[in-house]
């Protein structure tokens, strides 16, 4: 009985365990924080990097690209909308920058079904950034990240799981 008293007086914290939510003080944390997500991702998982230009989105891929051991450094796909990036271990990674699709024939246009399907096949993985624009093409299975400004050199970020990989990915991240 003895144990079951003290099982019955601990206090277990409640938390939403598909949430992860922090503060960086500046972009080194920010990329260090993307490293530790690059060494836990694989092939089949769709990162989304959510958040206003200057959040950080580019910053967190680029230690993401790091941390998964990308030969280049990840910068900003802006004006070719894909990079793809490979590594020594193999594979491939896909950074996207969605900003500029407006709808469904955009994104065919840069074939991102194709692409999307590569990854949901399990033969890549790929961030996004600007994944609001094309939520309705994504794989519901997804780990959604949103980067706040919160001032000069801090940013928010709010890791969001859906699904049993993601999850998997976010409790990694703990
Ligand atoms: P985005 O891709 O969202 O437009 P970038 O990563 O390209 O954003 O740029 C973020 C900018 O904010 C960079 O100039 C970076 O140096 C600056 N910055 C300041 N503090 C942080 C922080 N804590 N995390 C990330 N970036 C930061
Ligand atoms: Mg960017």
């Amino acid at each position: 009985m003895a144990a079951f008293g003290q099982c019955y007086n601990r206090r277990v914290p409640v938390f939403e365990s598909r949430v992860l939510d922090l503060v960086t003080h500046n972009p080194a944390q920010t990329r260090q924080f993307g490293v530790r997500l690059g060494q836990a991702i694989r092939a089949g998982d769709v990162i989304c990097l959510s958040g206003e230009l200057g959040a950080g989105k580019t910053t967190l891929a680029s230690g993401i690209g790091e941390g998964w051991g990308a030969r280049e450094v990840v910068n900003s796909p802006t004006f070719v909308f894909v990079n793809e990036y490979s590594r020594a271990a193999g594979g491939k990674l896909y950074h996207v920058d969605a900003y500029r699709l407006r709808d469904a024939a955009d994104a065919e246009s840069i074939a991102l079904p194709e692409l999307l399907n590569e990854v949901t096949e399990g033969k890549s993985v790929v961030l996004i950034e600007w994944p609001e624009r094309v939520t309705d093409q994504l794989p519901p299975e997804r780990l959604w990240i949103d980067l706040v400004w919160v001032e000069e050199s801090a940013r928010r970020i709010q890791v969001t799981a859906n699904g049993a990989r993601p999850e998997a990915l976010l409790e990694n991240l703990r």
